[in-house]
C-alpha cells in the first residue's frame, strides 16, 4: 500500500474492545475531499466496500447492507425487518449484549425467550436443542463474542443444531466483537445475518452499521405479512440501494457516510487484499490472545470466560487480583500512555477490566502494541 502523505500524531495507545487503533491509510481516506454520494468516482468505492465485505465472511451471494449508524443499528434492522409482532425469538445470553439485543427485540413486539448462561460462559448446546424443540421460534440470536466477559459462541456448533432440529429459524449472528478477528463462515455454516459495525475488528472509525443478510432471510423479509416496523431501517428502503451501489449506479434514500465508506475500503482492502491472509490474520489473532493470556495468567490474574477454549482471540476479560480495584490499576496504564477498558457485566463491574487486542495491534507486530500492554501489565502486577 502506498504511504499516505499524513501520520496521525503521537497518542495514547487504544487497546479497549473497539473502537481500535486505525491506519494512516484508513484515517487519510477518512479525510477525503467532500464528494457527491452519487458521483460516478464514489459508486465503486461503496460497491467495493460492498464486494470485499462478502470475502471477509466467506459468502457467494451474502446481501451486504451498509447504514449509517453503530452496531446497535443491527439489532434495530433485524428486529424491524424479520420479525413480526407477536413472533418468537430466542436469545442466547452470554453477557451484556445479549440483554440488549432481547430489550431492542421486545421493543418491535417480538416474544423473547432467553437462554441465559452463568457468567464467563455461554448456554451449552443441550440447553440450546431443548429451548429449540419447545416451539417454533422466528429466529435465534447469537453474540458471537460478548464483549461484557469476552465469551465466544460456538457459532458453527450452534447453527449445526439449528440446521437439525428447527431448520426453519434464522441464525443470527451478532458479530460485532469478533468479525475480521475470529473466523466466520457465513456460506458454510448456515448463517442467515452476521451485524457488525467498522469500528473493532474492522479497524475503521465508529459510524456504520454493517450487515450481511442471506437469500433465505431475504425470502422470509420479502413474504412479511405486515410492513417492516421502522422508517430508517426498513429494508424495503436500503436493499434497492445497496443493489444500485453493487451494479455501478446510486441511488437514494439517505445520505450515506461518504468519508467513512472511504475509510472502509482502504480498511476492507488491507483485510482481503494484503498480507496476512484472512486465515492467517484469524491465526494472528489466536497467537497474540494466548500470548496476553499466559501472562497474564502468570501473574496470577484469572480470566472471566470460564474455558479457556471459549474465550474470545480480539480481546481479554480478566478479573483484578485480590484487593485491588480499577483505579489501582487503570490509571497506571493509562500512565504509560495506555487505555483499557472496565468492566461492563453489571454481576461483576467492578471486579474486571477488558483489554481489547484486534487488528492494527495485532497483524502488525512492529508497531509493538502487545508487548507495550504486556510491559506494563508485569510492572503493575509483577
Ligand atoms: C460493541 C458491541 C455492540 C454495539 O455496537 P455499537 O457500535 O456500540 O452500537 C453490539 N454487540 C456487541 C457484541 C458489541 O461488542
Amino acid at each position: 500500500m502506498s504511504t499516505p502523505p499524513f501520520k496521525q500524531e503521537p497518542h495514547k495507545l487504544l487497546l479497549i474492545p473497539g473502537p481500535i487503533e486505525v491506519s494512516d491509510e484508513v484515517l487519510f481516506a477518512n479525510a477525503h475531499p467532500s464528494m457527491s454520494h452519487v458521483s460516478p468516482d464514489f459508486i465503486p468505492v461503496f460497491g467495493d466496500c460492498i464486494r470485499m465485505l462478502r470475502e471477509v465472511l466467506f459468502t457467494a451471494d451474502g446481501q451486504p447492507i451498509l447504514v449509517a449508524g453503530s452496531g446497535t443499528l443491527g439489532w434495530d434492522q433485524v428486529a424491524s425487518n424479520l420479525i413480526e409482532a407477536g413472533e418468537d425469538a430466542l436469545v442466547l445470553n452470554s453477557g451484556y449484549f445479549g440483554d440488549s439485543f432481547a430489550a431492542c427485540l421486545e421493543t418491535y413486539g417480538a416474544r423473547v425467550t432467553e437462554l441465559k448462561a452463568e457468567v464467563g460462559a455461554a448456554p451449552s448446546p443441550a440447553d440450546v436443542e431443548t429451548a429449540l424443540k419447545s416451539k417454533p421460534f422466528k429466529l435465534i440470536t447469537i453474540t458471537h463474542v460478548d464483549t461484557s466477559t469476552g465469551v465466544l459462541s460456538d457459532a458453527k456448533g450452534i447453527c449445526d443444531i439449528v440446521r437439525r432440529v428447527s431448520p426453519d429459524t434464522l441464525v443470527i449472528l451478532d458479530g460485532v466483537c469478533s468479525v475480521a478477528s475470529e473466523e466466520i463462515r457465513f456460506d458454510e455454516w448456515g448463517i442467515d445475518v452476521v451485524l457488525t459495525a467498522t469500528q473493532k475488528g474492522l479497524g475503521t472509525p465508529p459510524g456504520l452499521s454493517v450487515l450481511c443478510v442471506s437469500q433465505k432471510a431475504l425470502k422470509v423479509f420479502e413474504t412479511r405479512r405486515s410492513p417492516p416496523s421502522s422508517y430508517y431501517a426498513s429494508w424495503k428502503r436500503w436493499l434497492p440501494i445497496m443493489k444500485a451501489y453493487e451494479s455501478g449506479n446510486a441511488q437514494y434514500f439517505a445520505t450515506p457516510p461518504v468519508n467513512l465508506i472511504y475509510a472502509f475500503n482502504a480498511s476492507l482492502k488491507a483485510i482481503t487484499k494484503a498480507a496476512p491472509s484472512l486465515e492467517d490474520r484469524f491465526k494472528m489473532h489466536k497467537e497474540a490472545s494466548q500470548r496476553l493470556k499466559r501472562a497474564l495468567e502468570d501473574l496470577g490474574l484469572r480470566q472471566v470466560p470460564l474455558d479457556p477454549a471459549f474465550a474470545a482471540n480480539g480481546m481479554t476479560a480478566v478479573y483484578y487480583p485480590d484487593g485491588l480495584v480499577a483505579s489501582d490499576v487503570l490509571p497506571k496504564l493509562n500512565k504509560d500512555e495506555i487505555v483499557v477498558a472496565g468492566g461492563l457485566h453489571k454481576d461483576i463491574k467492578d471486579r474486571y477490566f477488558r483489554i481489547g487486542h484486534m487488528g492494527l495491534s495485532v497483524v502488525d507486530p512492529s508497531r509493538g502494541d502487545l508487548d507495550r500492554v504486556i510491559q506494563s501489565l508485569q510492572h503493575i502486577f509483577g
